[in-house]
Protein backbone atom coordinates (compact mmCIF):
# COMPACT_ATOMS: atom_id res chain seq x y z
CA UNK A 1 0.00 0.00 0.00
CA UNK A 2 1.26 3.46 -1.37
CA UNK A 3 2.52 5.54 2.23
CA UNK A 4 1.82 9.34 1.22
CA UNK A 5 4.55 11.44 1.15
CA UNK A 6 4.86 13.20 4.95
CA UNK A 7 4.62 16.58 6.03
CA UNK A 8 8.01 16.99 6.74
CA UNK A 9 8.81 15.31 3.30
CA UNK A 10 6.76 18.36 1.34
CA UNK A 11 7.94 20.74 3.81
CA UNK A 12 11.39 19.83 2.67
CA UNK A 13 10.68 19.82 -0.77
CA UNK A 14 8.67 23.40 -0.91
CA UNK A 15 11.70 24.92 0.95
CA UNK A 16 14.23 23.36 -1.40
CA UNK A 17 12.38 24.03 -4.66
CA UNK A 18 10.18 27.30 -3.58
CA UNK A 19 6.34 27.38 -3.71
CA UNK A 20 3.98 27.03 -5.49
CA UNK A 21 5.33 23.54 -6.46
CA UNK A 22 3.68 20.54 -8.05
CA UNK A 23 5.13 17.48 -6.75
CA UNK A 24 4.78 13.78 -8.48
CA UNK A 25 5.57 10.54 -6.38
CA UNK A 26 6.21 7.68 -9.13
CA UNK A 27 5.89 5.49 -6.31
CA UNK A 28 1.78 6.17 -6.83
CA UNK A 29 1.91 5.93 -10.15
CA UNK A 30 3.35 2.47 -10.40
CA UNK A 31 0.79 1.70 -7.66
CA UNK A 32 -1.96 2.53 -9.65
CA UNK A 33 0.08 0.76 -12.74
CA UNK A 34 0.31 -2.24 -11.02
CA UNK A 35 -3.21 -2.36 -10.02
CA UNK A 36 -4.43 -2.22 -13.77
CA UNK A 37 -2.30 -4.93 -14.73
CA UNK A 38 -3.45 -7.01 -11.86
CA UNK A 39 -7.28 -6.91 -12.48
CA UNK A 40 -7.04 -7.62 -16.14
CA UNK A 41 -4.40 -10.39 -15.93
CA UNK A 42 -7.10 -12.82 -17.50
CA UNK A 43 -7.29 -11.50 -20.83
CA UNK A 44 -5.08 -9.88 -23.47
CA UNK A 45 -5.06 -6.13 -22.15
CA UNK A 46 -3.02 -2.96 -23.04
CA UNK A 47 -3.12 0.45 -21.07
CA UNK A 48 -2.29 3.40 -22.88
CA UNK A 49 -1.51 6.02 -20.75
CA UNK A 50 -3.61 9.30 -21.87
CA UNK A 51 -0.26 11.96 -21.55
CA UNK A 52 -3.06 14.83 -21.78
CA UNK A 53 -3.27 14.37 -18.09
CA UNK A 54 0.30 15.38 -17.49
CA UNK A 55 2.96 15.43 -20.47
CA UNK A 56 6.55 16.37 -18.52
CA UNK A 57 9.01 14.36 -20.46
CA UNK A 58 10.04 12.13 -17.18
CA UNK A 59 6.99 11.08 -16.37
CA UNK A 60 6.59 9.66 -19.98
CA UNK A 61 10.10 8.18 -19.73
CA UNK A 62 8.89 7.11 -16.05
CA UNK A 63 5.53 5.36 -17.85
CA UNK A 64 7.32 3.80 -20.22
CA UNK A 65 9.62 1.94 -18.20
CA UNK A 66 6.70 0.77 -16.32
CA UNK A 67 5.44 -0.74 -19.59
CA UNK A 68 2.74 1.40 -20.22
CA UNK A 69 1.65 2.54 -23.87
CA UNK A 70 0.63 5.99 -25.12
CA UNK A 71 -2.21 7.60 -25.96
CA UNK A 72 -2.27 10.82 -27.79
CA UNK A 73 -4.45 13.67 -28.75
CA UNK A 74 -2.31 16.17 -30.50
CA UNK A 75 1.04 15.64 -32.84
CA UNK A 76 2.95 17.39 -30.18
CA UNK A 77 1.89 14.91 -27.71
CA UNK A 78 2.87 12.21 -30.36
CA UNK A 79 6.24 14.03 -30.60
CA UNK A 80 6.94 14.01 -26.65
CA UNK A 81 6.00 10.28 -26.88
CA UNK A 82 8.59 9.65 -29.36
CA UNK A 83 10.96 11.79 -27.94
CA UNK A 84 10.27 10.00 -24.63
CA UNK A 85 11.80 6.83 -26.43
CA UNK A 86 8.43 5.46 -27.36
CA UNK A 87 8.37 3.21 -30.64
CA UNK A 88 4.98 4.20 -33.14
CA UNK A 89 3.22 1.16 -33.19
CA UNK A 90 3.37 2.18 -29.29
CA UNK A 91 1.33 5.42 -29.65
CA UNK A 92 -2.32 5.63 -30.22
CA UNK A 93 -3.08 8.68 -31.78
CA UNK A 94 -6.49 10.10 -30.99
CA UNK A 95 -7.23 13.45 -32.28
CA UNK A 96 -10.55 15.44 -32.24
CA UNK A 97 -11.72 17.85 -35.25
CA UNK A 98 -8.06 17.94 -36.44
CA UNK A 99 -7.92 18.58 -40.11
CA UNK A 100 -6.44 15.85 -42.21
CA UNK A 101 -3.19 17.01 -42.35
CA UNK A 102 -2.33 16.76 -38.68
CA UNK A 103 -3.43 12.67 -39.74
CA UNK A 104 -1.56 12.93 -42.19
CA UNK A 105 1.90 13.86 -39.49
CA UNK A 106 0.43 10.88 -37.48
CA UNK A 107 0.92 8.02 -40.37
CA UNK A 108 4.20 9.49 -41.24
CA UNK A 109 5.41 9.02 -37.70
CA UNK A 110 4.44 5.89 -37.87
CA UNK A 111 1.65 5.45 -35.28
CA UNK A 112 -1.68 4.20 -34.51
CA UNK A 113 -4.75 6.31 -35.85
CA UNK A 114 -7.87 6.79 -34.38
CA UNK A 115 -10.53 8.19 -36.28
CA UNK A 116 -13.41 10.04 -35.14
CA UNK A 117 -14.97 11.96 -38.11
CA UNK A 118 -16.68 10.14 -41.03
CA UNK A 119 -15.24 13.26 -43.56
CA UNK A 120 -11.21 11.89 -42.24
CA UNK A 121 -12.43 8.46 -42.82
CA UNK A 122 -13.26 8.83 -46.30
CA UNK A 123 -10.26 10.76 -46.87
CA UNK A 124 -7.90 8.58 -45.26
CA UNK A 125 -9.76 5.53 -46.90
CA UNK A 126 -9.84 7.11 -50.71
CA UNK A 127 -6.03 7.82 -50.14
CA UNK A 128 -4.59 4.94 -48.30
CA UNK A 129 -7.14 1.92 -48.67
CA UNK A 130 -6.24 -0.92 -46.76
CA UNK A 131 -1.95 -0.33 -46.57
CA UNK A 132 -2.47 1.76 -43.41
CA UNK A 133 -4.37 0.20 -40.83
CA UNK A 134 -6.87 2.43 -38.56
CA UNK A 135 -9.26 2.51 -35.52
CA UNK A 136 -12.87 3.97 -35.62
CA UNK A 137 -13.72 5.88 -32.69
CA UNK A 138 -17.66 5.19 -31.77
CA UNK A 139 -19.86 7.02 -29.92
CA UNK A 140 -22.24 4.27 -28.32
CA UNK A 141 -24.27 7.38 -26.78
CA UNK A 142 -23.86 6.21 -23.46
CA UNK A 143 -24.70 8.88 -20.55
CA UNK A 144 -21.56 8.50 -18.27
CA UNK A 145 -19.08 10.82 -16.54
CA UNK A 146 -18.43 12.87 -13.68
CA UNK A 147 -19.77 16.49 -15.10
CA UNK A 148 -21.03 17.38 -17.98
CA UNK A 149 -18.21 19.18 -19.58
CA UNK A 150 -16.24 15.86 -18.82
CA UNK A 151 -19.17 13.32 -20.36
CA UNK A 152 -18.61 12.66 -23.65
CA UNK A 153 -20.77 9.94 -25.15
CA UNK A 154 -24.20 12.40 -24.77
CA UNK A 155 -26.14 13.12 -27.72
CA UNK A 156 -24.76 16.16 -28.61
CA UNK A 157 -21.19 15.10 -28.05
CA UNK A 158 -18.40 16.17 -31.00
CA UNK A 159 -16.75 13.40 -30.28
CA UNK A 160 -16.41 9.91 -32.37
CA UNK A 161 -18.67 8.70 -35.46
CA UNK A 162 -21.99 8.30 -33.78
CA UNK A 163 -23.35 4.74 -33.66
CA UNK A 164 -26.33 5.18 -35.85
CA UNK A 165 -23.87 5.90 -38.78
CA UNK A 166 -22.55 2.80 -38.50
CA UNK A 167 -23.96 1.49 -41.91
CA UNK A 168 -21.89 5.09 -43.32
CA UNK A 169 -18.53 3.28 -41.77
CA UNK A 170 -19.02 0.06 -43.43
CA UNK A 171 -20.10 1.54 -46.58
CA UNK A 172 -17.17 3.51 -46.35
CA UNK A 173 -14.80 0.91 -45.44
CA UNK A 174 -16.52 -1.50 -48.17
CA UNK A 175 -16.11 1.29 -50.97
CA UNK A 176 -12.29 2.15 -50.35
CA UNK A 177 -10.82 -1.13 -48.92
CA UNK A 178 -9.62 0.47 -44.92
CA UNK A 179 -7.67 -1.83 -42.88
CA UNK A 180 -9.79 -1.97 -39.74
CA UNK A 181 -8.00 -2.85 -36.83
CA UNK A 182 -9.89 -1.74 -34.09
CA UNK A 183 -12.73 0.20 -32.45
CA UNK A 184 -13.05 3.00 -29.94
CA UNK A 185 -15.30 4.30 -27.10
CA UNK A 186 -14.42 6.94 -24.59
CA UNK A 187 -17.92 8.29 -22.67
CA UNK A 188 -16.17 10.72 -20.43
CA UNK A 189 -14.06 10.53 -16.90
CA UNK A 190 -14.92 9.58 -13.64
CA UNK A 191 -16.97 7.04 -13.96
CA UNK A 192 -17.70 4.86 -10.51
CA UNK A 193 -20.08 2.54 -11.76
CA UNK A 194 -18.51 -0.82 -13.90
CA UNK A 195 -21.76 -1.29 -15.50
CA UNK A 196 -21.24 1.82 -18.42
CA UNK A 197 -17.92 -0.10 -19.09
CA UNK A 198 -19.72 -3.50 -19.75
CA UNK A 199 -22.56 -1.82 -21.80
CA UNK A 200 -20.27 -0.35 -23.69
CA UNK A 201 -18.32 -3.57 -24.64
CA UNK A 202 -21.43 -5.30 -25.35
CA UNK A 203 -22.10 -2.17 -27.51
CA UNK A 204 -19.04 -2.94 -29.47
CA UNK A 205 -19.28 -6.84 -29.32
CA UNK A 206 -22.67 -6.18 -30.72
CA UNK A 207 -20.88 -4.39 -34.10
CA UNK A 208 -17.77 -6.15 -34.00
CA UNK A 209 -18.78 -8.77 -36.27
CA UNK A 210 -19.36 -5.81 -39.02
CA UNK A 211 -15.73 -5.70 -39.21
CA UNK A 212 -13.66 -9.22 -39.65
CA UNK A 213 -10.82 -7.65 -39.21
CA UNK A 214 -10.58 -6.40 -35.83
CA UNK A 215 -7.21 -7.09 -33.26
CA UNK A 216 -8.90 -4.80 -30.73
CA UNK A 217 -11.88 -3.07 -28.46
CA UNK A 218 -10.07 0.24 -26.82
CA UNK A 219 -12.71 1.12 -24.07
CA UNK A 220 -10.81 4.26 -23.81
CA UNK A 221 -11.07 5.68 -20.05
CA UNK A 222 -12.58 7.14 -17.24
CA UNK A 223 -11.64 5.09 -14.43
CA UNK A 224 -12.38 7.43 -10.84
CA UNK A 225 -10.31 7.91 -8.60
CA UNK A 226 -11.26 9.57 -4.94
CA UNK A 227 -11.26 13.11 -4.70
CA UNK A 228 -13.71 13.14 -1.32
CA UNK A 229 -12.39 11.74 1.81
CA UNK A 230 -15.35 9.23 1.46
CA UNK A 231 -15.61 8.29 -2.46
CA UNK A 232 -13.75 5.23 -3.97
CA UNK A 233 -11.66 4.60 -7.01
CA UNK A 234 -13.55 2.36 -9.78
CA UNK A 235 -13.56 -1.01 -9.14
CA UNK A 236 -10.90 -2.64 -11.79
CA UNK A 237 -10.98 -5.66 -10.11
CA UNK A 238 -14.38 -6.88 -10.68
CA UNK A 239 -14.13 -4.94 -13.89
CA UNK A 240 -11.65 -7.31 -14.92
CA UNK A 241 -12.69 -10.74 -14.78
CA UNK A 242 -16.16 -9.29 -15.89
CA UNK A 243 -14.31 -7.84 -19.14
CA UNK A 244 -12.24 -11.49 -19.17
CA UNK A 245 -15.66 -13.55 -19.37
CA UNK A 246 -17.30 -11.40 -21.58
CA UNK A 247 -14.01 -11.32 -23.77
CA UNK A 248 -14.10 -15.16 -23.78
CA UNK A 249 -17.15 -15.73 -24.67
CA UNK A 250 -16.92 -13.02 -27.77
CA UNK A 251 -13.84 -14.98 -29.17
CA UNK A 252 -15.49 -17.61 -29.50
CA UNK A 253 -18.53 -16.43 -31.50
CA UNK A 254 -16.61 -14.28 -33.33
CA UNK A 255 -13.93 -16.90 -33.80
CA UNK A 256 -10.54 -14.21 -33.62
CA UNK A 257 -8.62 -13.29 -30.92
CA UNK A 258 -9.23 -9.71 -29.70
CA UNK A 259 -7.51 -7.33 -27.28
CA UNK A 260 -9.29 -4.83 -25.00
CA UNK A 261 -7.01 -1.26 -24.52
CA UNK A 262 -7.93 1.23 -22.06
CA UNK A 263 -6.66 4.75 -22.06
CA UNK A 264 -6.10 5.47 -18.24
CA UNK A 265 -5.16 8.94 -17.30
CA UNK A 266 -6.28 10.56 -14.14
CA UNK A 267 -6.51 6.79 -12.79
CA UNK A 268 -2.50 6.77 -13.16
CA UNK A 269 -1.45 10.06 -12.27
CA UNK A 270 -3.90 11.81 -9.79
CA UNK A 271 -3.30 10.76 -6.82
CA UNK A 272 0.32 10.90 -7.24
CA UNK A 273 0.37 14.81 -7.66
CA UNK A 274 0.88 17.17 -4.52
CA UNK A 275 0.73 20.90 -5.34
CA UNK A 276 1.72 22.62 -2.49
CA UNK A 277 1.18 26.12 -1.88
CA UNK A 278 2.02 29.27 0.97
CA UNK A 279 -0.97 31.16 2.22
CA UNK A 280 0.01 34.72 1.56
CA UNK A 281 -2.82 36.64 3.74
CA UNK A 282 -5.59 35.58 6.06
CA UNK A 283 -8.16 38.00 4.80
CA UNK A 284 -11.53 38.61 7.96
CA UNK A 285 -14.19 40.10 5.86
CA UNK A 286 -17.83 40.73 7.27
CA UNK A 287 -18.98 36.76 6.47
CA UNK A 288 -15.82 34.98 5.73
CA UNK A 289 -12.30 34.74 6.52
CA UNK A 290 -10.48 33.93 3.39
CA UNK A 291 -6.75 32.78 3.17
CA UNK A 292 -5.12 34.32 0.20
CA UNK A 293 -2.42 31.71 -1.25
CA UNK A 294 0.27 32.45 -3.69
CA UNK A 295 -1.44 30.49 -6.30
CA UNK A 296 -4.34 30.30 -8.45
CA UNK A 297 -6.38 28.99 -11.28
CA UNK A 298 -4.12 30.18 -13.90
CA UNK A 299 -2.16 27.32 -11.69
CA UNK A 300 -4.82 24.69 -11.10
CA UNK A 301 -8.49 25.80 -12.85
CA UNK A 302 -10.10 22.45 -11.91
CA UNK A 303 -11.60 23.99 -9.10
CA UNK A 304 -13.54 27.00 -10.93
CA UNK A 305 -13.79 25.19 -14.43
CA UNK A 306 -15.21 21.79 -13.35
CA UNK A 307 -15.93 22.65 -9.44
CA UNK A 308 -13.85 20.14 -8.47
CA UNK A 309 -13.18 18.92 -4.70
CA UNK A 310 -9.35 18.72 -3.47
CA UNK A 311 -8.96 17.44 -0.39
CA UNK A 312 -6.51 20.64 1.55
CA UNK A 313 -3.98 20.15 4.15
CA UNK A 314 -2.11 22.75 6.24
CA UNK A 315 1.10 20.79 6.09
CA UNK A 316 2.71 23.92 8.62
CA UNK A 317 0.17 23.38 11.27
CA UNK A 318 -1.23 19.82 11.12
CA UNK A 319 -2.09 20.07 15.10
CA UNK A 320 -3.28 23.61 14.96
CA UNK A 321 -7.35 24.22 15.96
CA UNK A 322 -10.17 23.15 13.21
CA UNK A 323 -11.77 26.69 11.90
CA UNK A 324 -13.88 27.36 8.31
CA UNK A 325 -11.51 29.15 5.56
CA UNK A 326 -12.49 29.92 1.70
CA UNK A 327 -9.51 29.30 0.10
CA UNK A 328 -8.97 31.65 -2.71
CA UNK A 329 -5.92 32.43 -5.39
CA UNK A 330 -4.19 35.98 -6.05
CA UNK A 331 -5.95 35.90 -9.63
CA UNK A 332 -8.06 39.30 -10.72
CA UNK A 333 -11.21 37.70 -11.16
CA UNK A 334 -13.40 35.23 -8.95
CA UNK A 335 -10.54 32.83 -8.11
CA UNK A 336 -12.11 30.15 -5.15
CA UNK A 337 -10.15 26.44 -4.70
CA UNK A 338 -12.85 26.10 -1.87
CA UNK A 339 -15.29 27.69 0.19
CA UNK A 340 -16.32 26.52 3.73
CA UNK A 341 -13.21 24.27 4.06
CA UNK A 342 -12.20 22.85 7.80
CA UNK A 343 -8.70 23.33 8.37
CA UNK A 344 -5.92 23.11 10.51
CA UNK A 345 -5.64 26.66 12.04
CA UNK A 346 -3.96 28.35 8.84
CA UNK A 347 -1.36 31.45 9.47
CA UNK A 348 0.27 33.41 7.28
CA UNK A 349 3.13 31.87 6.23
CA UNK A 350 1.93 28.36 6.28
CA UNK A 351 2.30 25.91 3.46
CA UNK A 352 -0.77 24.45 1.85
CA UNK A 353 -0.99 21.36 0.15
CA UNK A 354 -4.10 20.39 -2.93
CA UNK A 355 -4.49 16.64 -3.08
CA UNK A 356 -4.98 14.43 -6.37
CA UNK A 357 -2.88 17.46 -8.55
CA UNK A 358 -1.34 15.07 -10.74
CA UNK A 359 -4.17 15.13 -13.55
CA UNK A 360 -4.45 18.14 -15.15
CA UNK A 361 -3.32 20.75 -12.72
CA UNK A 362 0.13 22.14 -14.23
CA UNK A 363 -0.74 20.84 -17.47
CA UNK A 364 -4.25 22.90 -17.95
CA UNK A 365 -1.99 26.23 -16.12
CA UNK A 366 -1.39 29.22 -18.28
CA UNK A 367 0.09 32.79 -17.67
CA UNK A 368 -2.85 34.48 -17.10
CA UNK A 369 -2.36 37.61 -14.89
CA UNK A 370 1.41 37.46 -16.38
CA UNK A 371 2.02 35.64 -13.35
CA UNK A 372 4.74 32.24 -13.44
CA UNK A 373 3.89 28.93 -14.02
CA UNK A 374 5.49 27.11 -11.26
CA UNK A 375 8.28 24.25 -11.04
CA UNK A 376 7.63 20.70 -11.47
CA UNK A 377 9.24 18.05 -9.10
CA UNK A 378 9.23 14.23 -9.57
CA UNK A 379 9.84 11.95 -6.23
CA UNK A 380 11.72 8.95 -7.63
CA UNK A 381 14.35 6.10 -6.01
CA UNK A 382 13.35 8.10 -2.65
CA UNK A 383 14.74 11.69 -4.28
CA UNK A 384 13.04 14.99 -5.38
CA UNK A 385 14.19 16.00 -8.77
CA UNK A 386 13.75 19.18 -10.34
CA UNK A 387 11.62 18.17 -13.70
CA UNK A 388 10.90 21.35 -14.97
CA UNK A 389 12.22 25.00 -13.60
CA UNK A 390 9.17 27.72 -12.99
CA UNK A 391 8.96 30.38 -15.13
CA UNK A 392 11.03 33.62 -15.13
CA UNK A 393 9.94 36.55 -16.05
CA UNK A 394 11.94 36.30 -19.51
CA UNK A 395 9.76 33.69 -20.08
CA UNK A 396 6.45 36.01 -20.74
CA UNK A 397 8.41 37.84 -23.57
CA UNK A 398 9.85 34.60 -24.68
CA UNK A 399 7.51 35.22 -28.12
CA UNK A 400 6.27 38.86 -28.04
CA UNK A 401 7.64 40.89 -31.25
CA UNK A 402 8.83 44.07 -29.65
C1 LIG B 1 -8.87 12.41 -21.84
C2 LIG B 1 -8.90 11.11 -22.50
C3 LIG B 1 -8.61 9.95 -21.75
C4 LIG B 1 -8.26 9.97 -20.28
O1 LIG B 1 -9.32 10.27 -19.45
P1 LIG B 1 -9.13 10.20 -17.86
O2 LIG B 1 -10.44 10.56 -17.30
O3 LIG B 1 -8.05 11.16 -17.49
O4 LIG B 1 -8.70 8.81 -17.50
C5 LIG B 1 -8.61 8.75 -22.44
N1 LIG B 1 -8.91 8.68 -23.76
C6 LIG B 1 -9.19 9.77 -24.49
C7 LIG B 1 -9.46 9.62 -25.94
C8 LIG B 1 -9.20 11.02 -23.88
O5 LIG B 1 -9.50 12.10 -24.62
Amino acid sequence: MYEPLSNEQLIAAATDFGTPLYLYDTRKIEEQYNKLTNAFKDHPTRFFYACKALTNLNILKFMNSLGALLDCVSIHEVKLGLMAGYKPDEILFTPNCVDFTEIMAGKEAGVRINIDNISILEQFGNQFGGSYPVCIRINPHIEAGGNYKISTGHIDSKFGISIHQLRHIERIVKTTGLHVQGLHMHTGSEIKDIDVFLRGLDIMFGIASRFGELDFIDLGSGFKVPYREDEHETDVTTLGSKVALAAAEFEKEYNRKVEIWFEPGKYLVSECGYFIVKANVIKQTTATVFVGVNSGFNHLIRPMFYESYHRITNISNPDGAKRIYTVVGNICETDTFAWDRVLNEVREGDLLVFHNAGAYGFEMSSNFNSRLKPAEVMFVDGQFKLIRRADVFEDLLRNQVI
